[in-house]
């Protein structure tokens, strides 16, 4: 490797992080590891080189062709891959401003929608239902397996070999409320990031598809308390520039929100280790009243949006294509590719078919029902 201009107290990684992170930050010098040990790399730290192994899998470019809430309405609406890049950018934000390992935070954002099957929620629920004798499926437990069992990067081993802490995050997302140590710091900002931002963009395109008005949308007393501020500022924008307005004045609020709230309990304490922080009752999470406001969000978004009857219509009937397809792929295995009749053996014959289905984007899907089912 060519020398690289030294800079004092950077030059390692170590170093860098002891400069620029807070104790109670996971330390790339702290990781357990992974399953298959691995020669340090001269200039990426494990958690760097999670984020690149997260970011080549194919299962992250397939999240450009899955459904985040709308199906194939137009070309605005989120796709599952630009809401894990704006997770992923909000994440590292709030990260930033707690001094947390960023690198970390990158890849457990990038990770943590990886296992979504197409159709979103209407997807996984119809998986879940086809493998309910099987133990269901859960699109956080299908990230583990796609880690862990289904990328092939390595002639010795199967899956990507992530870091034990980017492993036990994503599964203290499966075990949700049975523990005694919390998740990390760094995967708590993750989860909050990803409510700060699916609030956020639902709004947005559910406004900008017409699902509801602005109008309607500013009923709601977060919404409209954001607009005031917003019309403190400029009273003469346009409906669209006010929508636009509006979601970034929500990402902001709710950012600041967690922030302050996260930031406060966390100086209150002494940490010298991401342990403790760990085993302590601190949580990145909103205020209690911001907690509040969001839950009257949702339930507005629920009842207007993602109930709305023409999300039902593409929710039943992709749901109906993936129930057919898996008991079609079912009575006949030897539809399926043969990469993926080798894994019969591992796993059986209907979760074999799950996790095909699953790896799907929707066009793909589109495309094998019409070819096979129509
Ligand atoms: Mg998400």
């Amino acid at each position: 490797m060519p020398a690289l201009p030294e800079a004092p107290g950077l030059q390692t990684i170590a170093e860098r992080e002891a400069l620029l992170l807070a104790p109670y930050a996971m330390h790339s010098e702290n990781t357990a590891g992974r399953k298959h040990p691995e020669a340090t790399h001269p200039y990426r730290g494990p958690f760097q080189r999670d984020r690149d192994r997260i970011l080549h899998s194919s299962a992250y470019r397939r999240l450009s062709g899955k459904t985040q809430v709308f199906t194939n309405v137009d070309d605005y609406h989120r796709t599952r891959l630009t809401h894990t890049q704006e997770v992923a950018s909000i994440s590292r934000t709030i990260g930033r401003a707690l001094r947390l390992n960023e690198d970390l935070i990158e890849a457990l954002a990038l990770f943590h929608d990886i296992g979504h099957p197409p159709y979103g929620h209407a997807g996984e629920d119809a998986l879940n239902d086809c493998l309910a004798t099987e133990g269901g499926f859960s699109h956080n437990q299908h990230a583990l397996t796609i880690a862990e069992e289904l990328e092939k990067r390595y002639p010795n081993f199967a899956g990507l070999n992530l870091s034990r802490e980017v492993l036990d995050s994503q599964a203290s997302r499966v075990a949700k409320g049975e523990k005694i140590r919390a998740p990390l710091l760094e995967a708590q900002v993750v989860d909050a990031a990803d409510s700060v931002t699916y609030d956020a963009h639902d709004s947005d395109d559910a406004v900008k598809l017409g699902f509801l008005t602005l109008d309607e949308l500013t009923e709601i007393p977060l919404m409209n308390q954001l607009l005031e501020r917003i019309l403190e500022r400029s009273t003469h924008s346009s409906q669209e520039m006010l929508r636009l307005a509006l979601v970034h004045e929500l990402i902001d609020y709710q950012v600041s929100d967690v922030l302050s709230s996260t930031g406060q309990s966390l100086s209150d304490q002494d940490f010298v280790h991401a342990d403790q922080a760990q085993l302590s009752d601190v949580t990145v999470k909103p205020s209690p009243e911001l907690l509040r406001e969001k839950e009257e969000l949702e339930s507005f978004l629920y009842e207007r949006v993602y109930r709305h009857p023409r999300l039902l219509e593409v929710r039943s009937e992709s749901q109906d294509r993936l129930k057919r397809m898996f008991e079609g792929f079912v009575a006949h295995p030897e539809w399926l590719p043969a990469r993926v009749q080798t894994r019969i053996d591992q796993v059986g014959l209907p979760r074999t078919v799950g996790e095909y289905l699953a790896g799907m984007t929707d066009r793909f899907c589109g495309r094998v029902y019409e070819e096979r089912f129509e």
